[in-house]
């Protein structure tokens, strides 16, 4: 299998450091917001790297992160006159939500930066006391040409850099002894939280967070290291810095990006303002489909998201989801395999190879995905009611099993149990009754969509189903 590595800028094959397991860290969200469909991005694709490696019989030990301490988080904390940690545990919760929406698995562990914080003191510590960090009235700053790969991940060169920094000051900075030097930890400002360290009152800088995390679950080395591109630089060029400077072993073996997902070929930023949040898009179509449109093309490559293309995937995915209910419902015949079923057996077995050789180079989505519409098409031309029954399973289960691989849910949706309306009717009489409408409104749109129409009478609320 091999794995494009932004570190070589070449695809290598895949060794991991211990035989048969996996250790990966995701750069999670910054839950301040609720996530857009960008941010969907890198949980999708390396979700699917997840399952693939577990098809692949590796046991994988995924950790992804929330970084529930940040500016952003405090801005709109201010604004709304309530605690961060309303903002970050609000958004954790959505985020969630939306996750398990478009079927992307629970990771192994998902550290919170906010409980992590004495590690990352710790790990401060061990920099300032190898050399490689320095305290100034409250902060402490990495010395970043003390760590002489300064550069590898992003191609830079520490003295282009220098050059590009020399006349930008930052504010509460003034201490740093080079421009180049980037903050690990930094003293607390009136109405911001902080923990205690050795430095005083503050809290960590972003990059050190994710050093300490994938130490704390991971161990100093781990397989793979991913996010989207913009982390390249200059967070996950400074989490080797400090990693590698703390634990004085190579980070992560393979560094993997993914391309951007842009609006009108313009990147898609909650800065610009030009985005779309999961939750809209939930409204309009099953996730499913979102989830099938970001699949449909290779990871690294920059995507335009349209009504069109989502369109498009709409049709696609139908067209799976149609042959898998045609082979559920079909009633075969009770005879062993004849000859030809056999040959049409090798033929699917073909189509799974296909579908492996994709993922195994960088995980071609797109082929792999073709090699699932070429099992269709077997499957609709070759499963009939005159096949064996055994015939009919075996496709059957070899589609739905490689749908999975890639997250997609063949399963038609269940309807809903009448004890799970109950609780919805109730959280949403709770909701009303706490002033909060919007969450009332939204869990009758659930209900709706579920086929459940709901009547407030004067005996309480009564429902239905459409
Ligand atoms: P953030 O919450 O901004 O830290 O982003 C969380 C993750 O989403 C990071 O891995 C980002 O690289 C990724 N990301 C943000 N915007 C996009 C986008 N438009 N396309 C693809 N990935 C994105
Ligand atoms: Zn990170």
């Amino acid at each position: 299998m091999k794995i494009y590595n932004t570190l070589t800028r070449k695809k290598e094959e895949f060794v991991p450091l211990e035989e048969g397991k996996v250790r990966m860290y995701v750069c999670g969200p910054t839950v301040y917001n609720l996530i857009h469909i960008g941010n969907a991005r890198p949980m999708i694709v390396f979700d699917t790297v997840r399952r693939y490696l577990e098809h692949k019989g590796y046991e994988v030990n995924y950790v992804s992160n929330f970084t529930d301490v940040d500016d952003k988080i405090i801005k709109k904390a201010n604004e709304e006159g309530v605690d961060p940690s309303v903002i970050s545990q609000r958004y954790i919760k959505e985020a969630q939500k939306d996750m398990a929406d478009l079927n992307v698995r629970e990771a192994t562990h998902h550290p919170k930066a906010t409980e992590e914080i004495g590690g990352m003191i710790q790990m401060i510590q061990t920099l300032i006391d190898k050399g490689h960090a320095y305290e100034v009235n409250g902060t402490v700053y990495f010395k970043t040409r003390s760590f002489k790969d300064y550069g590898k991940l992003s191609k830079k060169n520490i003295d282009d850099l220098e050059a590009g920094h020399r006349d930008i000051k930052v504010t509460g900075e003034e201490g740093k002894k080079d421009p180049l030097d980037f903050v690990l930890w930094k003293p607390k400002k009136e109405g911001e939280p902080s923990w205690p360290s050795p430095w005083g009152d503050g809290r960590p800088g972003w990059h050190i967070e994710c050093s300490e995390m994938s130490k704390k679950y991971l161990g100093d080395q781990i397989d793979i290291h991913a996010g989207g591109e913009d982390l390249i630089f200059p967070h996950h060029e400074n989490e080797i810095a400090q990693s590698e400077a703390c634990n004085g072993k190579e980070f992560a073996r393979y560094w993997m990006h993914n391309g951007f997902l842009n609006i009108d070929n313009v990147k898609m930023s909650k800065s610009l303002g030009n985005f779309f949040t999961v939750r809209e898009i939930g409204e309009k179509y099953d996730l499913q489909v979102l989830r099938f449109f970001m699949l449909s093309a290779h990871y690294r490559s920059p995507l335009n998201f349209s009504g069109e293309l989502m369109a498009a995937a709409k049709n696609s995915l139908e067209r799976i989801l149609t042959a898998v209910d045609r082979l559920r419902n079909l009633k075969g015949q009770e005879r062993p395999l004849n000859e030809e079923e056999n040959t049409q057996l090798q033929a699917l077995d073909l189509l799974c190879q296909k579908f492996d050789k994709a993922m195994d180079d960088d995980f071609n989505t797109a082929d792999a995905i073709a090699a699932i519409f070429e099992m269709v098409k077997l499957a609709n031309i070759q499963a009939q009611p005159e096949s064996a029954q055994d015939f009919v399973n075996k496709v059957l289960d070899t589609i739905v099993k490689y749908c999975d691989i890639l997250g997609i849910i063949t399963d038609k949706k269940e309807e809903m149990l009448d004890e799970d309306v109950e609780a919805l009717i109730q959280e949403r009489q709770a909701a009303r009754k706490a002033k909060n409408f919007a969450r009332a409104d939204e869990i009758r749109q659930m209900l709706l969509e579920k086929g459940i129409i709901l009547e407030d009478t004067r005996e309480g609320v009564k429902w239905k189903r459409a």
